[in-house]
């Protein structure tokens, strides 16, 4: 007997149908003899509908009303498994993350988790009962709702799964594990037995939706094995764990993309101490996470500075970008909304030379011009024009040897 925490995204529970799916596949678990824990997203789309309501409604919608809002998706799916599972004759219950309670901080919209109070689950578990518990929401000190940024279910499910020490934490969705990159636009991606959790880390940051970030954040540091896998057949997925040696003779992992960030430019800065610091705080302070910077080269003691931020937030960031400028005498500020981030990962770059440049020399004999450029010790990332997102992802799959042969 074996405690099993199970997440189901939103394609998985995306219609009355899937959630009867959903409810057979939990029930079997539990047949088998398991403890189970559910953490189910909201349905399909529903999130996105609730968001596009929100910024119909104001150009600047409150956060705590945001995040009221958004977690109501998931309020409606744990209903509707439980009560599947009821009438097929199961003890199940649903908790809101406030019931549970999952405890977070106050940073709505993208809070985090900071204690999950384990005895609700742990009386309802020794009862029988199979928990469902709505995934991407819980509750700050003084008890207002909070969300865990777009994805967030996954996190629930990996730090309930690190709470109660379960023996699996499976995540289920739509693609039968990890690929080599996103399978619905290179079909010839392959699906990867197991990857590191800093590689994932890395494809998870980089854009490969198919995990939250803070989701692997949170397995590395409490050594939760996550098994991604499909919610539509009983396939095998992908192991989520401790780098081993064999990873290491991979050069490239994987590729991801990134359309969901925006460039800004500041120009003629004065090129003097203290300026970077000036034009980034307010982001900080506003919550803004800045990826890509660059900085050029000094003219005549002025200088350019382009960076990324968030889709989401470039409306948020050109105001406060503009009043800088303002402030500091800059020569004027412009935005650019089509870009995309390529990036190619893998453990073995810490080994082996040339990668980038590999990278860089497929690019360009694509004709694909690099706008910004970034690496780590596992990563290169690269920004060019949106419309050649999925040229360039092709062609370095290929490039790198990781198309499969089927
Ligand atoms: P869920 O609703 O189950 O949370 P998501 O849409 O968040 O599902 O994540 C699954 C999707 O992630 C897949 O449909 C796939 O298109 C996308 N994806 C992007 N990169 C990858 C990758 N490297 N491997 C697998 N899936 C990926
Ligand atoms: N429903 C939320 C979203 O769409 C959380 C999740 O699906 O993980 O982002
Ligand atoms: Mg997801």
């Amino acid at each position: 007997m074996a405690l099993v925490v199970q997440k189901y995204g939103g394609t998985s529970v995306g219609t009355v149908e899937k959630i009867r799916n959903v409810a057979r596949r939990v029930a079997k678990t539990f047949d088998a003899g398991n403890d189970v824990v559910v953490i189910v997203s909201a349905m399909a789309g529903e999130t996105n509908r609730l968001v596009a309501l929100a910024n119909d409604m104001c150009e600047f919608p409150s956060e705590r009303e945001y995040d009221v809002l958004v977690a109501a998706g998931e309020q409606v799916t744990i209903a509707l498994l439980s009560m599947s599972l009821l009438s097929m004759g199961y003890n199940a219950k649903s908790y809101l993350g406030s019931q549970i309670p999952i405890y977070t901080d106050n940073a709505h919209s993208r809070a985090r988790i900071k204690n999950i109070d384990d005895k609700k689950i742990r009386e309802d578990l020794k009862n029988g009962t199979i928990l469902i518990v709505a995934g991407f929401q819980g509750v700050d000190d003084q008890g207002n709702v909070t969300t865990f940024g777009r994805g967030g279910s996954d996190t629930s499910a990996v730090a309930i799964a690190a709470a109660l020490e379960a023996d699996v934490c499976e995540i289920y969705t739509d693609v039968d594990g990890v690929y080599t990159t996103d399978p619905r636009m290179v079909p010839q991606a392959s699906k990867i037995e197991k990857i590191s959790y800093e590689e994932m880390l890395e494809m998870a940051s980089l854009g490969a939706k198919v995990l939250q970030i803070r989701s692997v954040e949170f397995a590395k540091k409490y050594n939760v094995v996550i098994h991604v896998r499909s919610s539509f057949d009983d396939r095998t997925g992908t192991l989520v764990m401790k780098e081993d040696q064999e990873m290491e003779t991979v050069l490239v992992s994987g590729i991801a993309y990134n359309k969901d960030e925006d460039k800004i430019s500041i120009f003629g800065v004065p090129d003097q101490p203290g300026i970077a610091a000036q034009i980034f705080t307010p982001l900080g302070e506003a919550g803004i996470t800045v990826d890509m910077i660059i900085q050029n080269v000094s003219r005549d003691g002025k200088t350019d500075m382009t960076f990324t931020v968030p889709k989401s937030d470039c409306k948020k960031a050109l105001r406060f970008i503009e009043e800088v400028a303002l402030k500091i005498g800059a020569d004027g500020v412009s935005h650019d909304n089509s870009i995309a981030k390529i990036s190619i990962i893998g453990v073995g770059m810490r080994s082996h030379a040339g990668i980038a440049q590999t990278m860089f020399e497929t690019l360009s004999t694509e004709g694909i011009n690099i706008e910004m450029i970034s690496t780590s010790e596992i990563k290169v990332s690269c920004i060019i024009a949106a419309k050649y997102t999925e040229l360039a992802v092709r062609v370095l799959h290929e490039a790198f040897g990781l198309d499969s042969r089927k």
